[in-house]
């Protein structure tokens, strides 16, 4: 891709921020600042690149896509991440997310059960200098336990009901976001204090399902 090309996706992402985001009232900047920085089209392939700022999700492969940057935002600033959290990721796909939160947050791990699709992913990462963000090649209901306890826990796929093993492997004082349900989705939000935990539903959602353990 030549310089001129990177320039014109670099302005059609400022305005996916402005006119997607920012417009639909979401203001944590962290979160705004890494929309703007990580180049969502080098994670799609080169027939859907032009596609990569427009307001939708897009595909990565058989029956999987990236969700829509409006939700990616919403998700992320929920999680209230700081640069020292510790996060893990259920579902890498293209890696975009995994980027984003390697901006954004301290220690990034993030699982992906397809083994072709991790693969790509982790050489997309490396190439792009987000070597902060480790690919795991594995089952996301299960999490990862020999990492836990997480400050944030993020879904990218939808379980149809909340995986026990992923709430057990959150820190106290941390949070989880995942879309839950089968025909009817909705974001839900979870917080883990010490005295049990407290969810609360965002809106409906249409995310791809989160395969079952075989
Ligand atoms: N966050 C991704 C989009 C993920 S799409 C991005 O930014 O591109 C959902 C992904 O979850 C798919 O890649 C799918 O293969 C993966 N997935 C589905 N079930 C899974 C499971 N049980 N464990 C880990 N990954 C899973």
């Amino acid at each position: 891709m030549s310089p001129d090309s990177s320039e014109r996706y670099r302005k059609l992402r400022l305005q996916m921020v402005s006119e997607q985001i920012e417009a639909r009232g979401l203001s944590d900047e962290r979160v705004l600042t890494a929309m703007r920085q990580v180049p969502r089209h080098l994670f799609v392939s080169s027939d859907q690149r032009e596609h990569a700022y427009e307001d939708r999700a897009l595909p990565i492969g058989p029956q999987q896509t990236i969700s829509q940057p409006y939700i990616i935002a919403l998700m992320l600033s929920e999680l209230e991440l700081k640069s020292t959290s510790k996060v893990l990721e259920v579902g890498t796909g293209s890696g975009y997310q995994a980027a984003l939160l390697a901006e954004l947050a301290g220690e990034v791990y993030t699982m992906e059960i397809d083994s072709e699709l991790s693969k790509i992913a982790v050489k997309r990462l490396d190439d792009l200098g987000y070597t902060k963000a480790q690919v795991i090649c594995g089952d996301g209901y299960a999490g990862l336990p020999a990492k836990a306890p997480f400050d944030a826990i993020i879904v990218a796929a939808a379980p149809p009901s909340i995986p026990r093993d992923l709430v057990k492997q959150l820190a106290i004082g941390g949070r989880m976001i995942l879309p839950l349900g089968v025909e009817v989705q909705y974001l839900v939000v979870l917080e883990k204090t010490k005295d049990g935990i407290v969810s609360r539903e965002l809106g409906g959602v249409s995310f791809v399902p989160l395969k079952p353990q075989e």
